[in-house]
């Protein structure tokens, strides 16, 4: 290629329409809602795992599902230029967890409770809460097929938004039973439909075979009333499924998290089982759901593994993050401890080597640095020690240093206040940072 300077400028280059970048401050609302996240993992003992964010396209044709908006529409494919491969950045990580646990054979030794934090892409219309990369964290409980992993995975959640302040987000379950029972309504579904054929929209005319339970979650307002009387699966559950139901709502009672029971709460794919739920909010316009999750209990055996239980669920973080913003107050951004100020060159290698050791002591410390290259003022480094909202400037004039010293002077509490520190004692100095307001 061609390096040669040109005399033309360049024309910018733009994120890709729906990515976005994510810049300070607002990087630093994500570390924290990363960290609150990593905590508390660590407090239910699900462990992190991370899976490619490219897998094999007939992963997500399979475990996602051929008739699925996001496989029908949605998903970034494209073909390995070296060997054909058909690869497809992910649309979502529950199939890549399954793939992984299943190509690591991780359930040998019984289940195990996962979690996941990353970006997932999808070709959707950009909009307010709707991105084409976004970020979901995911939990998942592989091999336990009791409904108090759905209840420990509904709390987990729950527990997310209580820990970020975080409120008005309600909690609807439905139950999908077994396949059987789907089966039998299922049936009942595309007779009832059959029978209002003249009502039913062109996407529900073809989802009428293919995939009936998806008419349930329309949007279009002109068949609400249609797709409110609908068989609901609910009436089809036997006995099993009714009691593992009834266990998830009274379990979530015992753990005072309030909840309610959404009928056309549904996931249109036979791998799914019994609990389904959703954490939903009105307070992002049409966006609301931030968390959806269920059991999965086929999707081990759909993706060429041994039948495994399975529960789990995914949270729009970009969402969360909204949410936080429209209610909770900003949390202020870590301000920093020390600005190292170095009016003359010569003494540049000891002010990096101090702070340097600073650091190590767990001071948050900057050293000043010119754009220019050149040795800036005095006077326009403290402007930028000032901005930086340090509680104390360390001054490394060059007569100082010689004899061994150093000014530390104040910035916010008793400003101007300041002292000369020998270079020696400052890591004592700094051992006693936290609860220093002045200088003395
Ligand atoms: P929706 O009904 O909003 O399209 P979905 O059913 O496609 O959601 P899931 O596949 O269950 O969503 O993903 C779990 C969560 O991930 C959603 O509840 C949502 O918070 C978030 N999410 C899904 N798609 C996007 C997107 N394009 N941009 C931002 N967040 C998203
Ligand atoms: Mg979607």
């Amino acid at each position: 290629m061609d390096h040669k300077p040109s005399s033309r400028k360049l024309e910018k280059l733009f994120a890709v329409k729906g990515m976005n970048d994510i810049v300070p401050p607002d990087s630093s609302r994500w570390e924290a809602l990363e960290a609150e996240v990593r905590t508390l993992m660590a407090q239910y003992a699900y462990r992190n795992i991370r899976t490619p964010i490219v897998e094999p396209t007939a992963l997500f044709v399979r475990g996602t599902g051929e008739t699925t908006d996001i496989v029908e529409k949605e998903m970034y494919s494209f073909e390995d230029k070296l060997n054909g491969e058909a690869l497809t950045l992910r649309p979502e990580n529950t199939p890549g967890v399954v793939r992984a646990a299943i190509e690591h054979n991780l359930t040998y030794d019984g289940g195990k409770r996962l979690y996941y934090m990353g970006p997932m892409f999808r070709h959707e219309r950009p909009q307010r809460g709707r991105y084409r990369q976004f970020y979901q964290l995911g939990a998942e409980a592989l091999g336990f097929a009791g409904p108090e992993l759905d209840v420990e995975l509904m709390l987990l959640a729950q527990q997310l938004f209580d820990r970020l302040g975080l409120k008005n987000i309600c909690l609807e379950i439905n139950s999908l039973g077994v396949a059987t029972e789907r089966h039998a309504h299922r049936a009942a579904l595309i007779a009832y439909f059959e029978a209002h054929a003249e009502y039913l929209d062109a996407d529900a005319q073809r989802r009428l075979h293919a995939n009936p339970l998806r008419i349930l979650d329309s949007k279009n307002p002109a068949m609400q009333s249609l797709v409110g009387q609908a068989p609901q699966l609910l009436s089809f559950l036997g006995e099993r499924s009714l009691a593992h139901f009834d266990t998830v709502k009274s379990l979530l009672s015992a753990c005072s998290v309030a909840w309610s029971i959404n009928p056309r709460l549904v996931r249109g794919l036979d791998y799914y089982s019994h609990t389904v739920f959703e954490f939903v909010t009105r307070e992002l316009g049409a966006q609301g759901t931030l968390c959806g999750g269920g059991r999965y209990d086929g999707l081990f055996e759909l993706l060429g593994g041994k039948p495994t239980p399975a529960v789990g669920w995914g949270m729009g973080l970009v969402r969360v993050l909204e949410l936080l913003q429209a209610q909770v107050e900003r949390v202020p951004d870590p301000a920093l401890d020390v600005y190292l100020i170095v009016p003359q060159p010569a003494a540049l290698a000891v002010a990096m080597r101090c702070a340097q050791d600073l650091r190590a002591l767990g001071v948050r410390a900057l050293l000043h640095a010119s754009a220019s290259g050149a040795t800036d003022s005095m006077k326009s480094q403290f402007k930028k020690a000032d901005a930086s909202g340090a509680r104390f400037a360390l001054i490394f004039g060059a007569d100082e240093v010689a004899q061994g010293q150093v000014v530390l002077k104040s910035l916010r509490d008793g400003a101007g206040e300041q002292s000369l520190q020998p270079l020696d004692k400052l890591a004592l100095w700094a051992t006693t940072l936290q609860s220093r307001t002045s200088v003395k």
